[in-house]
């Protein structure tokens, strides 16, 4: 199976092309129709099984056929991680497949000046790649606004509770419209992470890689 049978828009194709990459992985032949198609997923999935590009294509894919644009301070796609680590990984990666498409990605994570994070804000960005804790913070602060966001993203969400983001989660899962897309990734499934995602996603396709 190739990347172009999974109706990947050319832009991508031509950056896989370049990357190297011919065949999907297991995880990303089951997550790229999926996602392209708008529903939900719950993703067992660890590092190194070529997640993230199942989730980063077809989000980049259908962030580029909406005509929609983000207005001051929104954001579209969110992407949660648990770590500035990951963050930039995550945002790296972004920036690696969205290389070819007019899309605006930033990432945003504690431990660093906020007037950067805020400047970068005030035009509005298709993709933030952000921690809990910092992403809160800017959004009480006003500098980010969640109203019009169409998907979030929860990454290595088993790391996001064992770091104690629970409360942080919840107050984001309540600033985040209803009807939204929604795909949780984790290593492990524990008793709640299933409770967060039966709360979260609607009707998901369930995935293991
Ligand atoms: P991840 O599991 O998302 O951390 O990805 C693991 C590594 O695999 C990353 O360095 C990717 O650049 C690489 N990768 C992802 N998908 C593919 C693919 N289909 N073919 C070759 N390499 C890939």
């Amino acid at each position: 199976m190739s990347f172009a049978s999974l109706s990947l828009i050319d832009p991508l194709l031509r950056t896989l092309e370049e990357l190297g990459y011919d065949t999907p992985t297991p995880v990303q032949k089951q997550a790229i129709p999926a996602v392209l198609a708008g529903r939900d997923l719950l993703a067992a999935a660890q590092t190194g099984t070529g997640k993230t590009a199942g989730f980063a294509l077809p989000l980049l894919q259908r962030l580029t056929m909406d005509p929609a644009q983000a207005g001051a301070h929104a954001v579209r796609c969110l992407v949660l991680v648990p770590t500035r680590e990951l963050a930039e990984q995550v945002y790296e990666s972004f920036r690696k497949y969205g290389g070819k498409l007019p899309l605006r990605s930033y990432v945003a994570y504690g431990g660093v000046p906020m007037e950067p994070q805020i400047a970068k804000l005030r035009k509005g960005l298709d993709v933030l790649v952000a921690t809990p804790g910092r992403l809160l913070d800017l959004h009480r602060q006003g500098a980010l606004l969640l109203d019009q966001l169409q998907t979030l993203v929860l990454d290595e969400a088993d790391r996001m509770l064992d770091l104690g983001f629970s409360r942080d989660l919840d107050a984001v899962f309540a600033a985040v419209p209803k009807a939204r897309q929604t795909l949780l990734f984790s290593a492990t499934f524990s008793d709640a992470i299933r409770g967060m995602a039966a709360g979260l996603l609607r009707d998901p396709l369930s995935i293991q890689a």
